[in-house]
């Protein structure tokens, strides 16, 4: 079979309790991945690879890590059956992995934990992350602040301005927020920029990535870390329909949350693999973040994978209604999914996901992340495809309060934050 050729190779059990499969060999996933970065950070990245070898080895790092995502972060995440959204939709049992239920309200606290802890484990003192819409930056202070590290966060100026919440929430944490004054001013010239920092100020710095991208070993640090968002929800759609799902469906920015719930389900052949990536104002406009859909191969941010280029070969400028999906690239691991046949990846526009962000709302009760609402909204798309025999495992990835100005904007509608 194409894939099991592809993937050369059977499910290993290691480090951190996870699912990694052996088609990850040395830092690439297939041709993706790799370690562009300058010369002058080899040693570093090299001795980030070491230590991660080591620790996601070490049981007791695990042990502390899994305390860590129980007792901190509120795991494990619950597995909800939408029962009227399955009736009304008429056709599979739609179940949602509740990440909007976690300490700060998404996925993105699994990943901070574990980075933080490395980051203590290999002596750092201070920790530093890029941020988008501020996300990312908001987790990190909080992990930050829980291990005492010093903090500081890297954010475009442009964003800096469209959420000024979000920086008063991580000085609030204790950490101080740089603004990123070049190129485009948002994610993209931040990440270079932490990038630029870390190789100033190596010592005592680790670089808390914030998606399954980067050089090597950053996709699969993150992929190890968000791995137990899938591990859950296999033992939990197990426990609860006696048999595994027709498909997972999540949501991708650079690909943290969907890699680490496909990541529970990569050796189940009948399970499909959709990411859902956001089509903005339309794949066949100039707005859009849909990096498989539209993207060429290329090279940046330290990895070779796919990412939306102009005709040039330039990073070309995207755009989503959801600030964490509005990133350029997709992390290598996706690439390969996509490459090899295994991964499904589909677009949704703004205007679908804000659509489903309301009817998850009236029909559920929840107010999802209008990231999330992308993969609720090709869930509505393809519901009926299924028999009610048949469940899909939806990943909502956060919770929605941080949309709702936004969302109301959209509608037309007037709201103060
Ligand atoms: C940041 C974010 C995303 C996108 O990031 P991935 O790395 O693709 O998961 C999705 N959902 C929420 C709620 C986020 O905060």
């Amino acid at each position: 079979m194409k894939i099991k050729n592809k993937l050369h190779g059977t499910l290993v059990q290691k480090g951190i309790g996870h699912i990694n499969m052996n088609y990850e060999s040395r830092g690439r996933f297939g041709e993706f991945g790799g370690q562009y970065l300058p010369e002058t950070l080899m040693n570093e990245i090299h001795d980030l690879e070491k230590a991660y070898e080591h620790y996601k080895n070490l049981p007791e790092f695990n042990e502390e890590f899994m305390k860590l995502l129980n007792e901190y972060a509120g795991r494990p995440s619950l597995l909800y059956y939408a029962k009227k959204m399955s009736s009304n939709l008429g056709g599979a049992k739609i179940y949602f992995k509740r990440e909007d239920l976690n300490h700060t309200g998404s996925h993105k606290i699994n990943n901070v934990l574990g980075q933080c802890l490395l980051a203590v484990k290999m002596g750092k003192t201070r920790v530093i992350a890029e941020t988008g819409a501020g996300q990312h930056g908001v987790a990190t202070a909080t992990a930050a602040a829980l291990f005492g590290l010093q903090c500081e966060i890297f954010m475009g100026q442009e964003d800096i301005e469209r959420q000024s919440l979000n920086v008063y929430r991580m000085e609030l944490l204790g950490a101080k927020v740089n603004a990123v004054t070049s190129g485009t001013k948002t994610l993209k010239d931040a990440v270079n920029e932490t990038m630029r920092e870390w190789c100033r100020r190596i010592d005592d710095t680790h670089y808390v990535l914030g998606s399954a991208v980067g050089p090597h070993p950053f996709p699969s640090i993150v992929a190890d870390m968000q791995s137990v968002i899938g591990k859950e929800s296999r033992k939990q759609i197990l426990e609860l329909e006696g048999k595994l799902p027709a498909a997972v469906i999540a949501c991708v920015g650079g690909g943290s949350n969907a890699i680490g719930i496909f990541r529970g389900f990569t050796d189940d052949k009948g399970v499909r693999l959709i990411g859902a990536e956001a089509a903005g104002k339309g794949v066949d406009t100039l707005q859009h973040a849909a990096t498989i859909t539209k993207g060429e191969k290329g090279i940046f941010h330290g990895m070779k994978s796919y990412f939306c280029q102009d005709e040039n070969g330039m990073i070309a400028p995207v755009y989503s209604i959801s600030a964490g999906l509005d990133y350029p690239g997709i992390g290598p691991e996706h690439s390969f999914l996509h490459d090899s046949g295994r991964g499904e990846y589909v677009p949704v526009t703004d205007e679908e996901a804000v659509s489903a962000f309301e009817y998850l709302a009236r029909t559920e009760g929840i107010i999802c992340a209008i990231e999330s609402a992308h993969a609720v909204a090709h869930t509505i798309k393809i519901a009926k495809e299924f028999s009610p025999e048949e469940s899909l495992v939806v990943c909502l990835s956060g919770r929605g309060d941080k949309d709702v100005a936004a969302i109301a904007r959209f509608r037309g509608r007037n709201v103060y934050e």
